[in-house]
C-alpha cells in the first residue's frame, strides 16, 4: 500500500480533515518562528499532553523567553512553572544546559546545521528536525511515535523505531507534504489511529490501509 499515488491519497484525504489551525502547539508556532521558543515548547513537550505544552510554554514565555532569561531564572522558580509538563526535575535541568550551551557556543542563536544541534546535550534527533523544519523551513520530517506506528500500519514502512522510519519515509513521502506531515499525523494518531485499540470504523482512510500488526479495533 506505499505506491505514491496511494501515499498521496492519503495525505490529501488527512489534509482535508486536519486543518490548519486545529494542529499542535508546536505547528502553530510556525506561524511566527522563534527557534529558541520552538526549542524550548519542544523539550516541555516531551511526554507531555498539547493542551498542557501550549499551557506551560506561554506561561515560561512571559518570564523568560532567550537563553540568558532562563539561566538566570531561579532552579525552582522554573521547575514551579513547568510543573505540570511532568518530569519537571529533569527538564528544568536540560532547559538551564541547553541555554548555558547556546550562549557560550552559539552567541546565544540556534543553530540551523543538525550536527551542531545534535551536538548539544538534551537535544535529539526529533526535536532537531522540529527546530530545523518548523523555525528554519528546513527539508527534515520529524518522527515521534504516532508518526511512526501509523505509517507502519498503513503499509508505507516497515520499522523497528523512529528514527529508522524518518529515514524510510523520507525516501517515499513526496515532498510536496513533508512540511504537514508531522502535524497530520501526530493529530491522526492521537484521534483515530490510537495506539491501543484504533478506531478503523471511523478513519478516512481505512480502504488504503492494510492495517499491519492491528490486533484490536473500534
Ligand atoms: S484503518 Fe485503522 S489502522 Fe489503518 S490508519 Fe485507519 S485507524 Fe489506523
Amino acid at each position: 500500500m506505499k505506491s505514491k499515488e496511494n501515499i498521496s491519497k492519503v495525505m490529501n484525504i488527512l489534509e482535508k480533515h486536519y486543518h490548519h489551525e486545529e494542529r499542535t502547539t508546536l505547528n502553530r508556532m510556525r506561524k511566527k518562528p522563534n527557534a529558541f521558543k520552538i526549542l524550548i515548547a519542544c523539550l516541555l513537550s516531551l511526554r507531555a499532553k498539547d493542551e498542557v505544552t501550549d499551557k506551560i510554554s506561554e506561561n515560561l514565555f512571559k518570564v523568560a523567553d532567550t537563553p540568558e532569561k532562563i539561566l538566570k531564572l531561579p532552579t525552582k522558580k522554573l521547575e514551579k512553572i513547568i510543573f505540570s509538563s511532568g518530569h519537571y526535575h529533569k527538564k528544568a535541568q536540560t532547559l538551564k544546559s541547553v541555554s548555558k550551551e547556546l550562549i557560550q557556543r552559539f552567541k546565544s542563536k540556534v543553530p540551523e546545521d543538525k550536527e551542531e544541534l545534535m551536538s548539544i546535550k538534551g537535544i535529539g534527533q526529533k526535536t532537531s528536525n522540529i527546530v530545523l523544519s518548523f523555525a528554519f523551513n528546513k527539508e527534515f520530517i520529524p518522527i515521534d511515535t504516532h508518526c511512526h506506528r501509523v505509517s507502519n500500519r498503513l503499509g508505507w514502512v516497515k520499522t523497528k523505531n523512529a528514527d529508522q522510519t524518518e529515514v524510510e519515509i523520507m525516501k517515499i513521502l513526496p515532498k510536496k507534504y513533508w512540511q504537514e506531515f508531522n502535524g497530520i499525523f501526530v493529530l491522526f494518531g492521537r484521534t483515530i489511529c490510537q495506539p491501543i485499540s484504533p478506531f478503523c470504523s471511523k478513519c478516512p482512510v481505512s480502504k488504503y490501509c492494510p492495517r499491519i500488526n492491528v490486533k484490536r479495533s473500534r
